[in-house]
């Protein structure tokens, strides 16, 4: 009984929060982070890690990382990286390489690999590429500024789908996409033709990476909104969906209780970070 309170009472020590940005940390249409961001002093004081697990690019994360204070490593392109900040404790981890200023651990495959599958599934189904879109298009798609569309385009590892074609064809596509080694993840707005990878790989890494440093059992508090999240949060000791209004919940194969906002996007990840954690 005593003990029981006692936990209640310090249930987020060794906590780590890995969270999707687009419709969970960012709102969907503005990309900003109001309110949830107003949480993260306290985060920090508690020495609790904010870790970004998204579909964007390197350049994207720097960019964000900087407007939002985070110094924490991150993972790029739903799973296929993951960016380590130089002075970060796990920085000299075995089998990671220096590059861009970060040592990096890949976990998908280099964009090339893929390259004439792309083209050759061009040709049977109907989709529109984001790295082959004009600035406009791009812009009116995802509803970013011209600034940003070269750091969404700058692609290593991945490429996103606009899809134009049924749901069955993307079934179809699916299945060849695994065949030729490689592997398709839906987003919230794109579906993304990647290597053999997801966010859940990326997160199992970085956690395994941190429970090694410092010999403790860290616990994971996971947030998003999507298909590609689903893993991620399956894996989490706190898994939390995010509403959206543009999609129901993805199903979550976990036997934790998942937490689903009342709110959408920051709204909802402020609702339920303050709700778990407090
Ligand atoms: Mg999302």
């Amino acid at each position: 009984m005593l003990d029981a309170e006692k936990i209640y009472i310090e249930p987020m020590k060794d906590l780590i929060i890995f969270t999707d940005l687009d419709g969970s940390l960012l709102d969907a249409e503005s990309y900003t982070a109001s309110p949830a961001d107003t949480l993260f002093e306290l985060l920090d004081s508690h020495g609790i890690p904010v870790i970004f697990n998204s579909s964007k690019t390197l350049q994207e994360m720097i960019k964000i990382r900087r407007l939002m204070g985070n110094n924490q490593p991150f993972v790029v392109e739903n799973g296929s990286a993951v960016y380590v900040p130089l002075d970060h404790e796990i920085a000299a981890t075995a089998g990671l390489e220096s590059v861009h200023g970060y040592r990096r651990y890949v976990l998908g495959q280099e964009r090339q690999q893929f390259q004439s599958f792309l083209r050759s599934m061009q040709a049977e189904f109907r989709f529109r590429p984001l790295t082959e879109m004009s600035e406009a298009e791009f812009i009116g798609v995802t509803g970013l500024t011209r600034a940003d569309v070269p750091m969404a385009q700058t692609r290593e590892f991945s490429e996103p789908l606009l899809w134009h074609d049924s749901e069955d064809a993307l079934n179809t596509l699916a299945t060849k996409t695994v065949a030729a080694g490689f592997h398709l993840v839906l987003g919230g707005r794109f579906v993304h033709l990647m290597g053999s990878t997801d966010k859940s790989l990326a997160q199992r890494w970085l956690l395994n990476r941190m429970r090694l440093i410092h010999g403790k059992d860290f616990k994971v508090m996971a947030l998003g909104d999507s298909e590609n999240d689903a893993q991620m949060l399956a894996d989490a000791d706190y898994p939390v969906l995010i509403r959206s209004d543009k999609h129901g919940f993805p199903e979550i194969k976990t036997k934790a209780s998942i937490y689903r906002t009342t709110h959408t996007g920051p709204i909802g990840w402020h609702e339920a970070v303050r709700r778990i954690f407090l």
